[in-house]
């Protein structure tokens, strides 16, 4: 999948605008884990739920293209975006109870998603149903078949939310802070699952988080996102030894010492500023412990230090 130029805008009551994602491009390809960082308030989740065409007023996609399968979701219709999520694109969400219906059981919902999108009778789609529980870790799946959401752990929850979005094979799947909700033990059996569905479906997956010891642990290549715009990329090795924005680099030593040598831990002052606010400059220049002059008037772009390295700062720029 390839997002480019991608602007979602919302439109607030008092003629404010808030510019939560303000020109993203992120590529995710098939096979590969891609983490999306940053704090809350940065864009993640908007960008996710922009892939996915799930903005509502006063919200709107104002520019910008999403390929995925050599077409670009953003000029198809509602009928045929409805097809896309859930057979190409499907997404996990934080909180499981809220995406599963609790009045349906688990058998229920995975039958439901085959028979919609795969055409599936009701005796084939309850046998993949089946098959689907036991991928993700259910031993006694004939019996979770029947159960209902609320019976289930957050955990076990979790993995029924992974069989439904991977029923239909997509081809690329977003998790959005998919863990946070669960204990730190459950957490690294979600996400090896999700990883493993990956590499068994050869899926693309965009994973969005502020962790940053699941980004050590998992990701391939990572995009932290400052301000509703990606500030630095860079394959996952190359940030953690080199990072260069500010903001990375106070993500960084945010983290406890197992992932660096020395402990320095710090955290990053202030918040990130509203969208409908954004200082006129870097976007990071109010709490940017190196913002020198130029940072409060322009915005950097983000430059390309070589074919997989780029960052937004005037510390890299040759002016
Ligand atoms: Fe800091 Fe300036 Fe770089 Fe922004 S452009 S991150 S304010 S040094
Ligand atoms: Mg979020």
């Amino acid at each position: 999948m390839d997002v480019k130029d991608l602007k979602t805008y919302f439109y607030l009551d008092d003629q404010k605008v808030a510019r939560a994602v303000d020109d993203v491009d992120l590529t995710v390809n098939a096979g590969e884990t891609v983490a999306l960082v940053g704090e809350s308030g940065s864009g993640k989740s908007i960008t996710s739920l922009s892939i996915m065409q799930l903005i509502n007023k006063p919200g709107k996609i104002v520019d910008g293209t999403i390929s995925l399968l050599g077409q670009n979701l953003l000029n198809l219709s509602d009928k045929q975006m409805t097809k896309v999520r859930g057979n190409d694109v499907a997404m996990i969400f934080q909180e499981p109870m809220t995406a599963l219906n609790p009045v349906y059981t688990i058998g229920n919902q995975i039958s439901e998603v085959l028979r919609k999108h795969k055409k599936m009778n009701k005796k084939q789609a309850r046998r993949r149903a089946i098959e689907l529980l036991k991928m993700v870790g259910f031993p006694r799946a004939e019996d979770t078949f029947d159960e209902y959401p609320h019976q289930l752990s957050g955990g076990m929850r979790q993995r029924a939310m992974i069989a439904i979005a991977i029923s239909c094979e997509p081809k690329l799947l977003i998790a959005d802070e998919p863990t946070t909700a669960l204990d730190v033990t459950i957490q690294a059996q979600i996400i090896d699952l999700m990883n493993e569905m990956k590499e068994k479906l050869d899926m693309a997956l965009l994973l969005i988080t502020h962790d940053l010891g699941v980004v050590a642990e998992y990701a391939d290549r990572v995009l932290v996102m400052y301000g509703g715009q990606i500030v630095e990329e860079a394959p996952k090795k190359r940030l953690f030894k080199e990072s260069k924005h500010p903001y990375t680099s106070g993500l960084m030593e945010s983290l406890p010492s197992i992932y660096k040598e020395e402990e320095r831990l710090g955290t990053i002052r202030g918040t990130v500023p509203p969208a409908h606010s954004f200082p006129k400059g870097c976007r990071f220049s109010s709490r940017c412990p190196h913002a020198m002059d130029q940072c409060f008037e322009s915005n950097p772009d983000l430059i390309q230090l070589d074919h997989e390295h780029s960052v937004r700062c005037y510390l890299y720029t040759d002016e």
